[in-house]
């Protein structure tokens, strides 16, 4: 076999001896020994014991066409025999690289005409950083500084990546946020809304307000721009209130700001749209995305940049002193050119928002009469469960029961990949899953909640 024949407890031993996991509690993971995922096939993993899982997130939202698709294997091979590297620096470029920027060009809104390429969500979101500070210099406003984001929002793992991120847990280790980086509430209906005793209409427009607040209290002028992602997913699946993204536009236009739609989850068809920007009906001056692009088959991320500021960088900027070795990477571009074309082949951008997105809404409406289940959302192929204690009242469990990591666990033992995100349980599907797949994973959840109880 491709693994050696070494059995499961040699793995997870030589796993706790040497690797040290991302978001992870190094000692804790040691003690239980790491699950050892083999094989993928469509929508479904098989780890090292022979189970066979259902991956109810897709990797880590980004497996949309799911394992095992022979065109993005085939462009791999080709283009690691043809051309493994080059680089697009010191005015070279390569085939697949130009191909993919031609193809994104074509997919993305059609303010979008450019894309700089970076390895992965939290380059494309570093890049941002220092891309729009370098607009406003050009703009002759370089005290334009200061960008806004969202509480519980995430956009990565790097210094400016975590800084825009509204994770405290994350500001908490090394020293962040850097400078220039400050955060709003978010558009949680649920966690601050229901408590205000606003609708949820109502609600997003409240939201929306806390952006115009803050850039009164930071002074507009210093104000660069706002990041924020259409729907936030690591923060546990927060569908904002639909009246939230059109206000947000208007204050952004009003104060003219320039507006950043972290679609490293959301891009690529999740949300029944080619971009979740298109669901919300905003007109984003750039766009940051990764995992969707190449559905995770190797790591790719990169901006998309909208007229407005692609043609301040090209026209006055001169060199922009910003890039990565793998900013175009072949092998990932031509990944990202099969990917992109197997996704319009199979139409899964309009089964999402035509069949399997609506089915799984009316599956999560059904899942909503469990005992356990305070709230449902969903948009698209993402989905959230809120877990109470009383369904009557909605009372949360008491902080010291984590609820939703003993869900997690249950799920765990009975093959269904699901994300436990403070008491809500999550979801985002490979795209290729079928109606009657929906209906397994529903029913999976139906029992794993069943034995939470
Ligand atoms: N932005 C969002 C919205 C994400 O969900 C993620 C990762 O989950 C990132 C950025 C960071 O991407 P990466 O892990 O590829 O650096």
């Amino acid at each position: 076999s491709l693994y050696r024949g070494r059995t499961t407890r040699d793995w997870q031993a030589a796993d706790a001896a040497h690797f040290l996991h991302p978001f992870t509690d190094f000692k804790a993971l040691a003690a239980r020994g790491a699950r050892i995922v083999t094989r993928g096939e469509g929508i479904y993993l098989w780890d090292s014991e022979g189970q066979r899982i259902f991956d109810a997130m897709s990797g880590l939202w980004c497996v949309n066409v799911g394992y095992r698709q022979q065109p993005l294997i085939d462009a791999a091979t080709r283009q690691m025999q043809e051309l493994p590297f080059y680089n697009a620096f010191f005015q070279t470029s390569t085939p697949p690289a130009i191909e993919l920027a031609e193809l994104l060009a074509e997919l993305a809104p059609p303010q979008f005409q450019h894309v700089f390429f970076a390895g992965s969500g939290s380059e494309s979101n570093d890049t941002i950083v220092r891309m729009v500070r370098r607009y406003w210099a050009l703009m002759g406003q370089p005290q334009r500084q200061v960008i806004i984001s969202r509480w519980n929002g995430y956009h990565g793992s790097t210094m400016a990546g975590a800084s825009l991120g509204g994770m405290p847990g994350m500001h908490e280790q090394g020293g962040l946020p850097i400078p220039g980086i400050v955060h709003i509430h978010q558009p949680h209906w649920w966690e601050h809304g229901r408590r205000l005793g606003l609708s949820r209409e109502q609600f997003g427009l409240q939201a929306a307000q806390w952006l115009e607040d803050k850039i009164l209290e930071v002074g507009p002028e210093n104000v660069a721009a706002f990041i924020g992602e259409p729907v936030q997913g690591a923060g546990g699946v927060i569908v904002p209130p639909e009246s939230y993204w059109p206000e947000i536009q208007r204050i952004c236009d009003r104060y003219g700001i320039l507006l950043v739609s972290d679609e490293v989850i959301t891009g690529f068809g999740r949300t029944g749209q080619w971009f979740g920007c298109e669901r919300f009906g905003t007109r984003p001056d750039l766009i940051t995305f990764a995992k969707g692009v190449t559905s995770g088959y190797v790591p790719l991320g990169g901006v998309m940049v909208g007229q407005r500021v692609a043609q301040v960088l090209i026209e006055k900027g001169g060199e922009f002193t910003h890039g990565y070795t793998y900013s175009g990477h072949p092998v990932a571009c031509a990944v990202g050119v099969a990917n992109l074309r197997l996704i319009r082949e199979l139409k899964l951008v309009e089964r999402v928002r035509d069949e399997t997105g609506p089915y799984m809404a009316e599956l999560y409406r059904q899942l909503q009469e469990h005992p356990l289940v305070g709230e449902v959302q969903s948009c698209g192929l993402m989905g959230a469960l809120t877990l109470v204690r009383d369904k009557g009242t909605n009372e949360p469990f008491a902080p010291e029961i984590d609820i939703a990591m003993v869900c997690r666990g249950h799920c765990f033992g009975n093959g269904l990949i699901m994300r436990a995100v403070g008491d809500r349980m999550i979801v985002a599907p490979p795209l290729v899953v079928t109606r009657a797949q929906l209906d397994e994973m529903a029913a999976l959840i139906q029992r794993c909640l069943d034995l939470t109880l």
